[in-house]
């Protein structure tokens, strides 16, 4: 069934669950530390649970349709109108409107080689073609993504920081890239891990979407926010792009316990704060122990770190079912074509030195 793109289709990986690895493994729940979907170590934050028990008792109903109080909260915390802001099941589904939005089979969408792997699924799932950029030095080359644009090019995804990689573009050169690409391009500047960036690296990215009219900003509240399991993410466009996304999304997108929980989320600075620093601390922690291991790693701007683990192909693999059997899962990312490195998310002071322990025998036995 179905036309050839679509069988095509290579299904998204996702990091193992918890009860699955227990069941494989024989190992009891409680100990497994789970490092591998780059989410917040501190679960959700309290003030998100408080709303969403308040929220419960509207469950019978449909959810707000055009999420009228959380996009007027987004909208007064980002300052942009309201028809600015498109709300997603995820960023996931953002970077799929978009892409259904903007661009048709028979044109073509750039990303980088290394980039997240939903842009080459949205980009499948169309039947469109991909123009996949070589990266370097594991990150984004705009130079190249620029000069492999084509007449029939639409959209362009652009992940800062990148997963899986952690690489990270300056602002002035996102900026001055910006500048050059032709206004019937869509940039869609994924910004899911942008919390997490120290302050001399912040940008204002708002700001650009005032400036230029083909640019889509993605946020996620799955990563530092720490609501993952509740699926929202969010556009910030100009309404000229909005209003494309707006007519194709699914009413009732985002469900009413997701719409209350980000508004705590979103105004719980310091939850946020919180979340910031231990992932510098840990991230230190983990590269630390890298180092004093001879392991080789990508310098990361997001709260995980994509670590050589072995000179073969099987590397990967191996290290990583080593890993699980010690009950410790991370992110084998041969899928990306990086089948010597693991994915690590970075996790609390004692899920890191877990995973390093298991680390050590883990590349003393596979
Ligand atoms: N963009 C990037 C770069 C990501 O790493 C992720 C999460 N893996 C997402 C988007 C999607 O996250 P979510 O759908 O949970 O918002």
């Amino acid at each position: 069934y179905g036309p050839s793109y679509v069988r095509e289709i290579a299904p998204y990986v996702a990091g193992k669950p918890i009860s699955e690895v227990a069941r494989e493994f024989g190992l009891d729940e409680a100990h497994i530390v789970k490092l591998a979907s780059n989410e917040n170590p501190l679960g959700m934050p309290d003030s998100a649970k408080a709303a969403m028990t308040a929220a419960a008792a509207e469950l019978g109903r449909y959810p707000d349709a055009n999420a009228f109080e959380l996009k007027a909260a987004l909208s007064a915390h980002y300052g942009v109108p309201a028809d600015w802001i498109t709300l997603g099941n995820g960023s996931n589904d953002i970077l799929e409107l978009a892409a259904h939005a903007f661009v048709e089979k028979s044109q073509s969408i750039i990303y980088a080689q290394y980039s997240f792997a939903v842009y080459a699924l949205a980009t499948q799932g169309l039947g469109a073609r991909a123009i996949v950029v070589p990266a370097v030095q594991y990150g984004h080359d705009l130079d190249a993504m620029l000069r492999a644009i084509e007449p029939d090019t639409r959209l362009i995804f652009i992940a800062n920081p990148n997963n899986p990689t952690g690489t990270f573009v300056e602002g002035p050169v996102l900026e001055a890239f910006l500048e050059k690409v032709p206004k019937n391009v869509v940039v869609v500047l994924d910004e899911a891990y942008t919390e997490y960036l120290s302050a001399d690296k912040r940008y204002d990215s708002i700001a650009w979407v005032r400036r230029f009219p083909n640019l889509l900003v993605s946020r996620t509240f799955s990563k530092a926010f720490g609501l993952a399991g509740l699926r929202v993410g969010f556009a910030i466009a100009q309404p000229e792009l909005t209003d494309l996304m707006n007519r194709l999304r699914q009413p009732f997108n985002v469900n009413t316990i997701a719409q209350a929980a980000a508004i705590a989320a979103l105004n719980d600075r310091p939850f946020l704060e919180k979340s910031a620093t231990l992932n510098a601390t840990g991230y230190q922690c983990l590269t630390d122990a890298f180092d004093k291991l001879g392991l080789e790693y990508v310098p990361s701007s997001g709260n995980f770190v994509l670590v050589r683990v072995g000179n073969d192909d099987g590397a990967g693999a191996r290290v990583n079912l080593a890993l699980l059997k010690q009950g410790v899962i991370v992110r084998p990312v041969g899928n990306y074509g990086l089948p010597q490195w693991l994915r690590v998310t970075v996790g609390l002071p004692e899920e890191n030195e877990a995973f390093i322990a298991a680390l050590e025998k883990a590349l003393a036995t596979a």
